[in-house]
């Protein structure tokens, strides 16, 4: 990447440069499902001026989305992280068939060292299996550029383009150039077409012909466009690298001679050979999967790669130098911080209801979302967890293999957003396949886990526009759920006694937890009471230590302290409640027998 003139330059995250580019390629609609890291693409998208941005119910609606919007001559983006590919996979692979009118680009943004996923993917294999060429950035600059190139690439070449992204090109800043809106050649309308556009047998038959086609033309483009460049260096050692990866590569081996590959898919065989011609030793240097390697020992070229670079986690540069060199570089010793552990917020409504799971011995089948920290201790609230919208199925599942064995114990439990998701199909599973199961929709209000984006039941579109709500008792019963209970979590004892009852029925049933997350703004508005320990009445049980609420502290004492606090001399110590961190939610009072957890006064 050529270093651009201080003109226009502006600091912007990978994220933010992708939504620029798609803003400067004269995209029109774009559709997503929030996902770290992928989430901030639409986020910036959606500030400007004249497009359309959208959150869709989840990520292969989005991509429907952006195909309508391509058919209609329009440019359209369609943004995801990596597992959301998944789940966008079936239209995906048809619209690499019927090809595009407006350029049509989907990001599939790979979390690498799993930072908030549950699962390491590497999304490339997208691309070879779906036939869907691939572009991949190695920094901001190029996340821009690339981006436009992807829009102009996916007209020319009639074809969707993917653009990969991993966690650290997502979220680092780098210097971008601006450049201005361009107007794309495509005339907006509807032209009939459906040979191309109905895939029906007999023209996705003919469409296949075209997609090999298509491959080859795009392997003619790998070789000569530029896209993918030689850095000439040394001959003893030459690396073929993309993505991030390449990052790492030029800061560990500065002299190395080395192939960027910009483009994942497909590659270009003859640059690889030439360049494999050029070094001495070849090493392929990549995050996650042996993808490139693969290939290149395909092409029958001696190369190393996985057995030098590991194949989980993200890469660094010293990672990168080691695992070439062989040599340990010494570091200093790393400096001691305090540990984190991830925890729900204080005053997370979450945390009552897993309370009061645990208090009931439940099974519980949980989903993707904040409250997946519940499975962590103290509250220890979680016995299985897939992915997104699988609670519901799972818990069905796990029903129907005890049979009554099961009956009394096990619940789901999904948040609002990963309902509409993906988990309405699995509570419309039990009620027509005559199941038992307690489904628990945690209803806060918002996607919370990616950072409080609005979705289908939260009355609020990206673009800030009032929307319909949806009703999600309505929604149930119209499934045919006749037992649907709203709760508020954070009274417990109510909260417990519907839960022992519906639980107990043999019958589908819903429990909605209804109370907004802590971080909205709205709450965080709200003028609080806070809560406190009255020192002379708590005589250290705990009890209240067990909500795992990161206000309650524990303060240790030595029996001289305890003695002179006037306490009894085994009494090891006693709580405080943080009043910078309490949210007022009420959960620990009633837990404490003794009465000492009250309302502050001031
Ligand atoms: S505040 Fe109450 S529940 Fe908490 S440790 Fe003290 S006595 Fe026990
Ligand atoms: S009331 Fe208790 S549980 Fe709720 S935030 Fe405050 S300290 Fe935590």
């Amino acid at each position: 990447m050529s270093v651009p003139s201080r003109e226009n330059l502006v600091l912007l995250s990978g994220n933010e440069a992708v939504a620029r580019g798609a803003f400067e390629a004269g995209v029109k609609v774009a559709s997503a499902y929030p996902g770290t890291p992928s989430t901030e693409i639409l986020e910036n998208f959606a500030n400007y001026e004249g497009v359309y941005a959208e959150w869709a119910p989840n990520e292969k609606v989005a991509v429907e989305v952006a195909i309508g919007a391509s058919m209609a001559g329009v440019r359209a983006l369609s943004t995801m992280k990596h597992v959301g590919v998944n789940v966008a996979a079936d239209p995906i692979f048809t619209v690499s068939y019927t090809g595009v009118r407006g350029g049509l680009v989907i990001v599939a943004a790979d979390d690498p060292e799993m930072h908030s996923s549950q699962n390491e993917q590497d999304s490339r294999h997208y691309a070879v299996a779906a036939k869907i060429p691939m572009l991949e950035p190695s920094d901001s600059a190029e996340a821009l550029a690339f981006t436009r190139l992807a829009f102009e690439l996916s007209e020319r070449f009639d074809t969707p383009f993917f653009l990969r992204s991993t966690t650290r090109i997502a979220h680092a800043k780098g210097a971008v150039k601006l450049g201005l809106p361009v107007v794309p050649p495509v005339v907006p309308g509807i032209v009939r077409d459906p040979a191309k556009w109905v895939m029906l047998p007999m023209n996705a038959k003919r469409r296949h012909v075209l997609v090999e086609e298509r491959t080859q033309a795009l392997v003619e483009y790998a070789e000569t466009s530029g896209i993918n460049r030689v850095e000439p260096g040394s001959r003893e050692l030459g690396i073929v690298t993309g993505g991030v990866a390449y990052q790492y590569v030029k800061d560990a081996f500065p002299e190395a001679s080395v192939l960027k590959l910009g483009m994942a898919w497909p590659l270009p065989e003859k640059l690889i050979r030439d360049f494999a011609s050029t070094v001495d030793r070849l090493v392929v240097v990549e995050e996650l999967d042996p993808h490139i390697e693969q290939h290149v020992k395909a092409l029958g070229l001696e190369a190393q790669g996985k057995d030098l670079i590991p194949i989980c986690g993200e890469l660094d540069p010293k990672i990168v130098r080691e695992g070439i060199t062989g040599v340990k570089t010494a570091l200093r010793a790393p400096e001691t911080v305090p540990g984190r552990p991830p925890n729900l917020c204080p005053g997370c409504p979450h945390r009552g209801l897993f309370f009061v799971l645990n208090k009931l011995k439940a099974v519980v089948s949980g989903d993707i979302g904040c409250y997946t920290l519940a499975a962590l201790p103290p509250l220890n609230g979680m016995d299985l967890c897939v992915c997104m919208g699988a609670s519901i199925g799972a818990a069905h599942g796990i029903e129907k293999a005890l049979g009554k064995e099961a009956h009394g114990k096990v619940v789901a439990v999904i948040g609002d957003s990963t309902f509409l998701h993906s988990g309405i199909t699995g509570l419309i599973d039990i009620v027509y396949n005559r199941g038992n199961s307690t489904v628990i929709i945690l209803d806060n209000h918002i996607t919370a886990m990616t950072g409080a984006q609005e979705n289908p039941s939260t009355g609020k579109t990206l673009q800030g526009e009032k929307t319909h709500e949806i009703d999600f008792v309505a929604l149930c019963r119209a499934i045919g759920v006749e037992h649907v209970y709203p709760v508020n979590p954070h009274d417990m004892a109510a909260t417990e006694e519907v839960l022992r009852r519906e639980i107990a029925r043999e019958a589908p049933s819903v429990v909605i937890t209804q109370a907004p997350c802590v971080l909205l703004p709205d709450h965080r508005r709200r003028v609080k009471h806070v809560y406190e320990v009255l020192p002379d009445l708590c005589v250290g049980c705990k009890a209240c230590s067990k909500l795992g609420c990161p206000a309650i502290e524990w303060v240790p004492f030595t029996p001289e302290d305890a003695a002179l606090a006037g306490k009894k001399p085994t009494q090891q110590g006693m709580t405080r409640i943080n009043p910078l961190m309490c949210d007022g939610c009420n959960q620990c009072p009633p837990l404490c027998k003794f009465k000492a957890i009250v309302g502050k006064k001031s």
